[in-house]
Order: C-alpha cells, then structure tokens, then sequence
C-alpha cells in the first residue's frame, strides 16, 4: 500500500471535479487521494438541454473524471459506494474489499423521487443520472414522428429546461410536448415576473402546460390523475424533485428529514470533523439550499480549502451561499431567459451569456 495519510473522495459530482483541479495545482503534501465514482464521465447539468436540443453534442457536456484525476497524481477507482463505517473509517463498496480512510468526502448527488407514484419506476424515464439518460434520450428522439407526445413531469428549472429542448427540436416534427407542473405549478418557488415569462414562452414554443394536478399513476400509455380525465402519451420524462439516494441510510451519518446528510456551514457531516458532504447529497443545515448545481459549484473551492484545513490542523470556514443567485434557463432555440433581483430578461443575448459561462466551465476541467 502507498505510503502517507489518505483523502477518499466518492462521487464525481461537480464539487469534486473542483477539487481535483486544484489539487492538480497544488498537491497536499504527505497525503494520497482516491476518487471513487461511478462512471469516468461525469455529466455537466447545466448543458444537458442544450445536448438534448440539439445545440450540444454529449462529449460537450461530459467531463472525463479519469483524466481529471490523473492530472492531479490521484487513483480513480470506478464503484459504486454502499455504505460506511465511521469508526473504523471503511467505506463499502459494491465491486470489492472496504476502502480505508482518513479524510472523507462526498459528492454523489440525488436520484430522482419515483417513490411516491405508482408506475414512475417502471414506466418513466427519470433525468438522473444523467449518464443513463442519455442513451434513452436519444432512442426517444430517433421516435419522432407527426403526432408523437411527450410528457415532462415536474415543471422546476430542470423540467422546463427539457420540455423547451424537445419541443424547439422536435415541434417542428409534429411533436407535441405536454409539461405537467403538478399542484406545485410551474416553476415553484421562483418570483411571479419568472414564471409568467416561461409560460409564455413555453406557449409559444407549443408545449401544452398542465398544472393542478399532481400525477396519480403513470401507465405503459399515459398519465393518470385523481380528477382530471387521463392524459394518452408516448413517453414520460420524469423531472421532479430529487431524493436521497438509499445508501445513505446505511452510513449511519445524521440526516435530514428527506435523508440528506446533514452539515453545517463548513460542509462537514455534524458531529464528523473528518467527513465532508457537498451538493445535492447534502442537507445544509445552516438554512435550506435548493438542490442545483449552482451550490455544489460553488462549495467546491471552499471544500477544498477546508479538506486542506483539516489535513493541516487548521480550522475550517464557512461556505456562505448567495441568497438570490443568478438563474438562467435555456429555451432551446437559441434562446434564454435569466432572472437575478426581481429582474427578468429574455432573448438571445441572454443564451449566448449562459452559453459562455457553461463553456467557460467546461474548459476548466477539459484543459490538459
Ligand atoms: C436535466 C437537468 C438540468 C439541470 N440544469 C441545471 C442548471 O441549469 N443549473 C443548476 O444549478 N442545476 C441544474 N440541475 C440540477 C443539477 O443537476 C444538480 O443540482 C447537480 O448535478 C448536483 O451536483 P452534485 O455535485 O451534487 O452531484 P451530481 O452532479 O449528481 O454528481 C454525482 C456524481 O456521483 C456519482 N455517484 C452517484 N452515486 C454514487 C455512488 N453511490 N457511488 C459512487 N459514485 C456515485 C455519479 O456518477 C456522479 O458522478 C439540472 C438537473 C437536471 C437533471
């Protein structure tokens, strides 16, 4: 076994991929690293509509975790993580003997919430993880045909995002997409100006919004809801709010009430100075945070720091998130709409601004 204290980081996520780019820059001393994922390519949220519009090609929004490690001198270990034993410091996996450690991180994100409805496990095609997404998608758009409908269920910035991506791509086919927004409506949480904005757009991108009703069952053919007649379709795409994933119960970590693990402001797991948690698998304690990528973006360069604090014997700080961050959803054909501070602005100035951020992203983690 190679010598020096050992840093396990599970989960390619995209606080992860952060701080292996700066470990790349700046190794620690005495100390060897592991990334343990499940797949070398890890999945950019923040362009898989343009993929699915067609603006993108999938490598685009993909980053190879393989090469990422490499650079910064750290094993890459492709498994699946099943469950932890704090005390002995041991995390299990699916594919081989526990990986000790010293120092803990964990950025393995959300699993779509197919629970609660009948059908959805069976029938719809969930949008995490991303990586099996892909290939489904792309059987879907080989489907096109006059007549076709698809039905996004969920209406958050996911959600909508994909529903203007398929109709902008396909509407011209004959294609007819439905956004079923549920009881929580369209866009739940986000300022009115917003809202009205996506819808209609949404309208004039021909998508049939359906809001009210949450989805009762979902069948082979179609949709089912308590009240309203059934809605016939061709395939369900399934964007609602994101769950924790099962194996986190067998952590034995504190989580919260939807079984995220709980941290506080400087990203450790409470009562677990040497176990960091970042992203949508976290629960932040200090105040409720939306699970968005946004968040595990930007706790990358604080988890790093305090990875590097903790391995020192320095104190942690404080990951402080935005309180009204910058929102930008793509419409698909070329256009976007973008939200900060009660503003709203639509059009193509606005995609080419989400359009350089996201490939200004892209290339942090392709250069070589
Ligand atoms: C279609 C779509 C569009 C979105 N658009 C946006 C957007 O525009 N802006 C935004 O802010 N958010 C967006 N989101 C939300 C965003 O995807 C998530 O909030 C973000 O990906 C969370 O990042 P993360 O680092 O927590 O985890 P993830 O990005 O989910 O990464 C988790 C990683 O861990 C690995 N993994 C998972 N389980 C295990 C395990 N048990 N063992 C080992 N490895 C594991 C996965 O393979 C993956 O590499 C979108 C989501 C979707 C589905």
């Amino acid at each position: 076994m190679a010598e020096g204290r050992h840093l396990l980081l599970v989960g390619g996520g995209h606080a992860h991929v952060e701080v292996l780019r700066r470990l790349a820059r700046r190794p620690m001393p005495g100390w060897r690293v592991t990334l343990l994922t499940r797949e070398v390519l890890s999945p950019y949220s923040g362009m898989l509509p343009g993929v699915a519009a067609g603006v993108y090609r999938a490598e685009q929004a993909l980053i190879d975790t393989r090469a990422l490690a490499a650079r910064a001198g750290a094993a890459l270990l492709l498994d699946e993580a099943q469950g932890l034993d704090p005390a002995a410091r041991r995390l299990r996996r699916a594919g081989g003997a526990p990986v000790g450690y010293d120092l803990l991180s964990i950025d393995t994100g959300a699993t779509p919430d197919l629970r609660g409805t009948p059908g959805a496990a069976e029938f719809a095609l969930p949008l995490k993880p991303i990586d099996a997404l892909l290939p489904r998608l792309d059987a879907l758009l080989a489907r096109a045909r006059p007549g076709l409908r698809i039905a996004v269920v969920g209406a958050g910035a996911a959600g909508v995002e994909m529903a203007c991506a398929l109709a902008a791509r396909l509407g011209g086919q004959g294609v007819q997409v439905v956004l079923v927004a549920g009881a929580a409506g369209l866009l739940p949480g986000r300022p009115a100006r917003l809202v009205a904005r996506v819808a209609a757009e949404a309208a004039r991108l021909g998508i049939v919004l359906r809001v009210g009703e949450p989805v009762a069952e979902v069948v082979r053919d179609g949709l089912v809801f308590p009240r309203s007649p059934p809605l016939a379709t061709d395939a369900v795409l399934w964007a609602t709010g994101a769950a924790a994933a099962p194996w986190l119960a067998a952590t034995g970590l504190p989580r919260d009430a939807a079984g995220f693990l709980r941290v506080g402001a400087t990203l450790q797991v409470e009562g677990h100075e040497g176990i960091f948690a970042v992203g949508d698998v976290a629960g932040f304690a200090p105040r409720p945070l939306p699970k968005s990528g946004v968040h595990a973006v930007r706790q990358g360069p604080v988890l790093e720091a305090n990875l590097r604090a903790v391995a020192e014997g320095r104190a942690p700080r404080a990951y402080r998130p935005q309180r009204d961050a910058l929102v930008l959803l793509a419409l698909g054909d070329g256009r976007a709409i973008g939200t900060r501070n009660g503003l709203v602005a639509t059009g193509r100035w606005v995609w080419w601004w989400k359009d350089r951020i996201d490939r200004a992203f892209m290339r942090r983690y392709q250069a070589g």
